[in-house]
């Protein structure tokens, strides 16, 4: 972590400000700190890789001890839940390798990580939808300066997006070592990174950001009232910010992965100080399926909402937000160019055909719904592809970019 992010965190407990103990074991590289120990009036707190770990669950507190130890190495395995010593030894292994991919971590982690269908992330119709709205609210709330929040934010795969808008870099906030681990590394290099819990005062100071979000993952929050309360301290104070929360599912229509949803007005009733619009989902994802604009002036209708598996809740007074948003087309590539993994490769001389293939019939009943912009088949010439590798996308395959045929996926994701 950046020596400088000190000045964003409080301890979740007491509200005070956080000091690298420099008493205590610490590796520090210029203004990035690498492990250590942070103090406040209440406890302490453990830095590991990088990354400020403000929560007291058992690993964490045996991570600290290990850090306090002259031990990163054994904090590292404590945070990841590595304690069969051969398993750790291998993972270190993988870890310790220039060459090793997101997809070689996760394996590493073995079977009880969920990896899910991370592979297939960047196309999946969620992922679709929250990455064209983030596009929209944070790029128009940050575009004269701000920094972003993604709360529960996983391995990165939203952070990424901010990362363009975001300036100084986004925060990633997170229970989960091991995904927010994975986000610095691999899927939002540059982001930084907290391990924290949702269901609890988020460790940061009142007005810290102009965007906060959460994405695909309220529904799974206890303590609704509570982050929404903080969600809103964290913009308190900054001009026309903007509160989002993204792919939350709806009490009203059942969805797989169900959690503890709320009605739209459940939802609204949560927000204090300003009044959120609430989005059915499927109206924003029929708009990207059609090339756009993405229309966040539109009220949909009540029944509409109820009737929708999932919401997107955005609160903001900038006045250009609740407005159309033109689609981005694919900007300079920021990753690799690579061919959507969804699609099985059949070689015919100077041609290839594509054909789309689910990886398991789970997979095509939870997100199906890409078929909307992933044609079944497609032949490109095989010089096109090749060419791929340049980093630069040939005119001829632009339209196959914009609908997911050819992803740009972060530098070795798999
Ligand atoms: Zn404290």
């Amino acid at each position: 972590m950046n020596i400088a992010t000190l000045d964003l965190l409080r301890c979740p407990y007491c509200g005070g400000r956080l000091e690298l103990v420099s008493s205590l074991f610490h590796r520090r590289d210029g203004d990035e700190i690498q492990d250590g120990i942070l103090g406040c009036s209440c406890c302490i707190f453990g830095i590991v890789e990088g990354i400020p770990i403000m929560h007291l669950n058992e690993a964490s507190t045996t991570a600290r001890a290990h850090v306090e130890a002259g031990r990163p190495d054994l904090a590292r395995r404590t945070m990841f839940g590595l304690d069969d010593d051969r398993h750790a030894a291998r993972f270190d292994e993988v870890v310790a390798s220039d060459t090793a991919t997101y997809r070689d971590v996760v394996e590493a982690l073995g079977p009880n990580f969920e990896g899910g269908y991370f592979l297939y992330r960047f196309s999946d119709p969620t992922y679709v939808v929250a990455n064209a709205v983030v596009r929209a609210v944070a790029g128009t709330v940050l575009s004269g300066g701000g920094r972003a929040i993604d709360i529960c934010g996983g391995s990165g795969h939203l952070t990424r997006t901010l990362l363009e808008v975001s300036s100084p870099a986004p925060v990633l906030a997170d229970l989960y070592f091991s995904k927010v681990w994975l986000a610095r590394r691999f899927t939002a290099p540059g982001c930084e990174a907290v391990c924290c819990d949702g269901n609890g005062p988020f460790p940061f100071v009142r007005g810290a950001f102009r965007y906060a979000m959460c994405t695909d993952a309220f529904m799974y929050i206890w303590t609704k009232r509570l982050f929404v309360g903080e969600m809103a301290r964290l913009v308190d104070g900054q001009p026309d910010a903007a509160m989002l929360i993204g792919h939350t599912h709806n009490e009203r229509t059942w969805t797989p992965s169900h959690g503890q949803p709320l009605s739209q007005d459940g939802y609204r009733n949560l927000f204090e100080t300003i009044e959120p619009r609430v989005f059915a989902e499927s109206s924003l994802f029929a708009d990207i399926v059609k090339g756009g604009p993405l229309d966040l002036s539109r009220h949909d209708s009540a029944d509409a909402i109820d009737a929708d598996q999932a919401l997107t809740i955005i609160a903001s007074r900038h006045p250009g937000v609740f407005a159309p948003h033109v689609l981005a087309p694919p900007s300079p590539t920021r990753g690799e160019l690579r061919l959507n993994p969804l699609y099985s490769v059949v070689p015919d001389g100077v041609r290839i055909t594509l054909r789309l293939s689910f990886p398991s019939d789970d997979y095509a009943q939870e997100y199906g719904a890409c078929r909307e912009y992933l044609p079944d088949e497609v032949v490109v010439d095989r010089a096109s592809v090749d060419a791929l590798r340049s980093g630069r996308l040939p005119s001829n395959l632009t339209e196959l970019a914009r609908r997911r045929v050819i992803l740009d996926l972060p530098r070795r994701y798999y």
